[in-house]
């Protein structure tokens, strides 16, 4: 089974013109099956960078849309448990997952957070990429071990002011991502920037 897998890698990979899996996280979008939903690549290289994976560690991936977090966590030599509530986007999620050979090392729980956590074994390591909001984390930061490491994503202006609230009462990291990629202005070119994503990271 690993090398049928190992075999669709390949093949996808080589319909794209690649070489192999490149060894660094953040890899590109179009590896990955996926609706526009996703954590774009650079900024996903930021969460894995905060994630900080280690081989034999266990991440929930929260609102885990396409799972390319999940992915890349699990590239590192971990195992993932992916929550995510649309059932459409927990497909992309096992195709993704046995494309990279890693359906033994991914659980995909198609239901919504936080309500889909209490049966789970305790993680390492939490990624919300959606859906946070207090009770959200009250219910996450009550269940999870001191020195799990936690890391949310705020694109809206909402969950913005919750992290900047939780950085205020927990401490951590805030961070702001602000990215601009170049694109034609009529003859020329311009920046043209992305929505800014809002970074917490902190520690239980
Ligand atoms: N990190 C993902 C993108 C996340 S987009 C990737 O790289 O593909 C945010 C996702 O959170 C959406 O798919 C949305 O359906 C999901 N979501 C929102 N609230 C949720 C909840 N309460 N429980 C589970 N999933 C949720």
């Amino acid at each position: 089974a690993g090398d049928l897998a190992g075999n669709l890698v390949t093949v996808a990979l080589e319909a794209k013109g690649a070489q192999g899996v490149a060894r660094s996280t953040g890899l590109p979008d179009d590896l990955f099956v996926h609706d526009g939903q996703i954590t774009k690549r650079p900024v996903r290289a930021l969460a894995l960078s905060a994630l900080a994976p280690r081989p034999g560690e266990r991440l929930w991936d929260i609102g885990a849309g396409s799972g390319s977090i999940s992915v890349e966590w699990a590239l590192c030599g971990g195992t993932a448990i992916a929550i995510e509530a649309r059932e459409d986007r927990a497909a992309n999620i096992r195709s993704n997952a046995a494309a990279f050979g890693l359906a033994h090392r991914i659980t995909v729980i198609a239901d919504k957070a936080p309500e889909a956590l209490a049966p789970l074994d305790a993680p390492d390591a939490v990624f919300i990429g959606g859906g946070l909001d207090s009770a959200m984390f009250d219910a996450i930061w009550s269940r999870v071990a001191p020195g799990t490491r936690l890391v949310a994503h705020a694109v809206t202006l909402e969950t913005d002011a919750l992290l900047g609230e939780l950085h205020q009462r927990h401490g951590g990291e805030l961070m702001r991502v602000d990215i601009a990629h170049a694109g034609p202005l009529g003859r020329y070119r311009s920046w043209e920037a992305a929505r800014p994503v809002v970074q917490w990271s902190a520690i239980r």
